[in-house]
C-alpha cells in the first residue's frame, strides 16, 4: 500500500508519462531529486530535461529500469540551459545520434556559451528559505560546474532545434504542447499535457518542501517575466504539477498558482 506523500505513488503521471526515480543533486547544502520526466511515444521516448553534470549513470539506470536505454530516446526536450538541465545532453546526443533536442531559442547562445548571463543579485534571504543550509561558496559552486564534460561541440549545437513559439507535438501521446515560459531563463519552455491535466515546468514553479512555489527570484533572469509566465500557464487545466526540483504535486494546482499571483 503506497503511503500518502510516498513519492513513488507520484511518479506515473498517466499510462505514458512518468517522472523518472533515481537522478540525485547535491546543491547548496541539499540533497534532492531532480525530476526529469519521460514520455512513452511511438518506437521510443521523449526525455524532459536530463539531470545534473555527473549523473549520467543515474539517468541511465533510471532508464534501463524502465526497459529504455539511451538510443531509445526520439526527442529531448530541454526546458532550460541551467547546468542541470543540460547536465547529461552531451553524453545523450553522442551516444544517440538520432534523437531530435530541442530548446528555446533564446537560451541556445548561453548554452553554447555566446552569451553570459548577468550576474544575478543574490536575495540571501530568499536562498535560506530554499536552502537552510547553504554558505556563500555554494553559490560559486555552479559556475565552477561549467566544465567541458558536459559542454556541448558544434555537432551537438547544429542538432539543437530551436523553439520560439508554443507548438504542439504530434506522434507523442497526451497531446503533448511545448510551452515559451520566459522569464528564468530567456528562452525557458514547460510542457503541458492536455489530456492528463499536467505541466512539466521546469523551474517555473514547484512543489518544495511541502509549498508552492514560482521561480526562484535569485537564479532567475526576469523574475517578472517568468511570473507573466506564471500567469500565461495559470489559464491551463492543471492537477498535476511535476517541477524539476522538489516533489510532484498531484490535486488543484490552479487555485495554488492563483494564490500565488495574488500575492505578488
Ligand atoms: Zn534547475
Amino acid at each position: 500500500m503506497p503511503v500518502p506523500g510516498d513519492r513513488s505513488r507520484l511518479a506515473k503521471i498517466g499510462e505514458d508519462w512518468e517522472v523518472l526515480e533515481g537522478v540525485i543533486q547535491e546543491f547548496m547544502g541539499e540533497k534532492s531529486a531532480l525530476n526529469p520526466v519521460i514520455g512513452r511515444c511511438k518506437d521510443g521516448i521523449v526525455l524532459i530535461d536530463t539531470g545534473a553534470p555527473g549523473t549520467f549513470g543515474q539517468l541511465e539506470n533510471s532508464l534501463l529500469k524502465l526497459g529504455f536505454g539511451i538510443e531509445e530516446i526520439k526527442m529531448v526536450v530541454i526546458t532550460h540551459y541551467h547546468f542541470d538541465h543540460v547536465g547529461n545532453l552531451m553524453e545523450i546526443a553522442m551516444r544517440n545520434k538520432n534523437a531530435r533536442i530541442l530548446m528555446g531559442k533564446n537560451d541556445i547562445p548561453y548554452y553554447a556559451g555566446d552569451k553570459v548571463p548577468e550576474e544575478e543579485a543574490v536575495d540571501e534571504k530568499e536562498l535560506r528559505k530554499y536552502f537552510p543550509n547553504f554558505k556563500k561558496s555554494d553559490l560559486d559552486g555552479a559556475a565552477k560546474d561549467e566544465d567541458i564534460s558536459y559542454s556541448p561541440d558544434l555537432e551537438l549545437l547544429s542538432r539543437i532545434e530551436p523553439v520560439e513559439e508554443d507548438l504542439s507535438v504530434i506522434d507523442v501521446p497526451g497531446e503533448m504542447r511545448i510551452v515559451a515560459t520566459p522569464g528564468h531563463t530567456p528562452g525557458h519552455l514547460s510542457v503541458y499535457l492536455q489530456e492528463l491535466k499536467a505541466l512539466v515546468a521546469g523551474d517555473l514553479m514547484m512543489y518544495w518542501k511541502g509549498n508552492f512555489s514560482g521561480p526562484i527570484r535569485t537564479f532567475s533572469s526576469d523574475p517578472e517575466t517568468a511570473d507573466e509566465s506564471v500567469r500565461k500557464v495559470s489559464t491551463f487545466e492543471i492537477d498535476k504539477l511535476i517541477g524539476y526540483h522538489g516533489s510532484p504535486f498531484f490535486g488543484n494546482v490552479n487555485s495554488m498558482i492563483n494564490e500565488y499571483l495574488s500575492n505578488i
